[in-house]
């Protein structure tokens, strides 16, 4: 109910802004014109079109600094040979980075390490309008932006399941799946982090595609 809710206090000369309501943690937000930029830049490139697993629906986010102009609900990749669920929704750059993670990293492992093709990937968040791990008063999320995809989980066609929880110290093959599929991904995303990060992670993969000024721009842990 953001719609009702939202009570942007603007701080510093509209440099910072904290929103929040009283169901929700706050967070803070700074204006960043390059999202939208990249957004549409990204829509009228045509590289991400509609098909029966990838749906274009309507603008997220309200009068709130969270959403997306466009995002895409995506319940499936690799021509829909790999499920997605529950569906993502994302914006429109994170469509190519999953697509090529899937393709080029986590279905070769699956074969490779688990000698089954993939079938599922499970999502355990996408778009989500909440400050960093739903820390009262932290930044607004990637995931605020639909810039970012938790996963837990990988289900292979002979109804095998790889869980991020159990299988990052577990078997031997799922361990190694796991830290190919993870190392992979930072070739895609600015941010991975993973069990080896922290506590919060310890049963997912976090990936999004953040911009950062410092370093080089990417965080893979
Ligand atoms: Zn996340």
């Amino acid at each position: 109910m953001w719609r009702s809710c939202v009570i942007g206090i603007l701080m510093a000369a509209g440099v910072l802004l904290a929103w929040g309501c009283s169901q929700s943690p706050q967070f803070i937000a700074r204006p960043e014109p390059w999202r939208a930029v990249e957004e549409q830049a990204c829509l009228a490139s045509g590289h991400v079109r509609s098909t029966p697993y990838l749906q274009a629906r309507a603008s997220l986010g309200g009068p709130s600094v969270c959403g997306a102009h466009q995002p895409f609900e995506m319940a499936g990749a690799a021509g829909g040979r790999v499920a997605f669920r529950p569906a993502a929704m994302l914006r429109c750059p994170m469509i190519p980075a999953v697509e090529r993670w899937v393709e080029r990293i986590v279905e070769p492992a699956a074969r490779r390490y688990l000698g089954a093709p993939l079938a599922e990937v499970k999502v355990a968040a996408s778009y989500s309008c909440r400050p960093m791990n739903n820390q009262w008063g932290a930044r607004l999320s990637e995931h605020g932006h639909a810039n970012a995809l938790d996963v837990s989980a990988f289900i292979l066609t002979d109804g095998r399941k790889v869980d991020v929880l159990s299988g990052w110290w577990g078997d031997p093959r799922e361990r190694a799946f796991l830290r190919a599929v993870h190392h992979g991904a930072c070739g895609e995303f600015t941010t991975v982090l993973g069990p080896d990060y922290d506590r919060l992670h310890r049963d997912h993969f976090h990936l999004d595609l953040a911009r950062r000024v410092y370093g080089n721009g990417r965080v893979c842990k």
